[in-house]
């Protein structure tokens, strides 16, 4: 190890705007110190779709979802027929049975799903000898084999065999009431822990010495305020903050705090206000295909099932079972509503987006025709507006309401095999199928807008920058800096 140790602070739903109204207006003062002493991006690009499992698989790998293969909160596992759900809201969830989520977001997501051919900061760090710990989050694979324990409630709801299972994480785990690092720390959550609960463990880390080079810890309930409240709430942000003074308080200073640590604050995703109308707000999928034969999600995949929808929010997969079925009788059927802004799928060696807003369509692909300006390479044919992209003075493609989309689209299209179509809604509005839960006249994401694409990250305590401001670059960046 050669420098201090790095804490990266991942605050769910942390927006830039709101951030920078919090600091302006005195309701955030740790946060303005970080920023003020310190780096500021008001612009780095997330993962897609805008989930959270999705991006933190995107931010530990440094990777889109065509290499880590986490396709988002919802998917379907087209070689084995299954939905997968890490527990979308809580009516879904105990319709898919919340054994089968828990076990799901658990065990299955960083034992099965997360791609075996990438690898996370922990595992990196591992196979160099370096300790990291990683606080609430739902990805966390390592190489240290760890006891989660399960708490009485959910022994019997649960496959745990003898009330415990054993995982591949890192060394130091926090995980709710499955894991925990201060003995007598209490949390509501069972599997992870609210903002206190997270700051408790950190400073405990920090009180006892065991702060490792790296420590991953996110504070999970500002996203919850924002679905409700919408992306203008800022006493969310004030409440994490009065943790993150005491996270810095347990330091002789806070200078002192910047010179014994890197400090890396983000969010993870931002959020689009939703219209206050059901009506207009939601855009219910099954109701738009009604003369089809659509999966169903309590009861496993039938031979004559035509689609599947997993929704994430505001985009959803629609995957087509129908052997017959024509991908672009279905985009027809989308392109008739206004409500929806890119559709996409993959045609041939292709990606073929449309939207029912812009005429025409685009195709593109990996190539070395032309880079964007994340110095990407892809050949691309058609109407560029379709996807917001322009030529910039260097001949490089530069993107506007759609933040590095050709990568990321590519990757959510290329996260699992078979045939699928990839719809987002524009902002305001969201998708449903079946019980997905809907949030009138809060906010929403998922989708590749730059309303829940573009979030803050400060960075204090070192000048080292990362090459480009995506959360799929924080992992070489980190690597790096220990
Ligand atoms: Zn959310």
């Amino acid at each position: 190890m050669k420098n201090k140790p790095v804490i990266l602070l991942n605050i769910d739903s942390l927006m830039t705007y709101p951030l920078e109204i919090a600091i302006q207006t005195g309701r955030a003062p740790a946060l303005q110190f970080l920023k003020e002493n310190g780096t500021y991006f008001n612009n780095m690009v997330s993962s897609f779709p805008t989930m959270s499992v999705t991006i933190d698989s995107s931010l530990l790998t440094g990777t889109y979802a065509d290499q880590h293969h986490i396709s988002g909160l919802s998917w379907f596992d087209t070689s084995k027929k299954e939905i997968v759900n890490y527990g979308t809201g809580f009516r879904e969830t105990f319709r898919l049975g919340t054994r089968r989520s828990i076990h799901n977001m658990l065990y299955r997501l960083n034992n099965e799903h997360l791609s075996s051919n990438v690898s996370t900061i922990f595992e990196e760090l591992a196979n160099r000898d370096i300790p990291s710990a990683s606080i609430n989050s739902f990805v966390y694979r390592g190489n240290t084999p760890k006891k989660l324990k399960v708490p009485g409630l959910f022994k019997t709801l649960t496959h745990f065999k003898d009330g415990e299972w054993i995982m591949e994480a890192p060394p130091v785990l926090s995980l709710g009431a499955f894991s925990k690092l201060k003995p007598l720390n209490f949390t509501f959550q069972v599997a992870a822990g609210n903002n206190k609960y997270a700051a408790r463990e950190l400073i405990y880390l920090i009180r006892k010495n065991r702060l490792p080079a790296f420590a991953f810890c996110t504070f999970q309930d500002l996203d919850f305020r924002i679905h409700l409240k919408g992306p203008l709430d800022i006493k969310g942000i004030t409440r994490i903050d009065k943790q993150l003074q005491k996270i810095l308080n347990v330091y002789s200073s806070w200078d002192e705090a910047l010179r014994k640590n890197i400090w890396l604050i983000m969010g993870d995703n931002g959020h689009s206000a939703t219209h206050t109308k059901y009506k207009e707000s939601v855009i219910d999928l099954v109701k738009l295909f009604k003369q089809y034969r659509i999966a169903k999600l309590e009861r496993p995949i039938h031979r004559k099932d035509q689609f599947v929808f997993c929704v994430n929010q505001r985009m959803s997969y629609i995957y087509i079972l129908d052997a017959m079925l024509e991908e672009t009788k279905i985009v027809d059927r989308l392109k008739r509503d206004k409500r929806i802004d890119v559709i996409a799928w993959k045609e041939e060696n292709w990606i073929r987006v449309e939207s029912p807003l812009k005429h025409g369509s685009l195709h593109y692909r990996p190539s070395e025709e032309v880079l964007d300006e994340y110095d990407q390479g892809w050949k691309v044919r058609g109407e560029m507006d379709i996807l917001d992209l322009r030529m910039n003075r260097d001949g490089k493609i530069a993107y506007g309401d759609f933040p590095d989309a050709l990568a990321r689209l590519y990757g959510a299209l290329h996260a699992q095999p078979g045939r699928f179509i990839v719809v987002n809604a524009k902002p305001g509005h969201e998708f449903k199928a079946q019980l997905t839960p809907y949030h009138l006249s809060g906010a929403a994401h998922g989708s590749l807008h730059r309303q829940e694409s573009l979030v803050p990250l400060i960075i204090a305590g070192t000048n080292e920058k990362p090459v480009f401001p995506r959360m799929i670059d924080l992992k070489e960046y980190i690597l790096r800096l220990i």
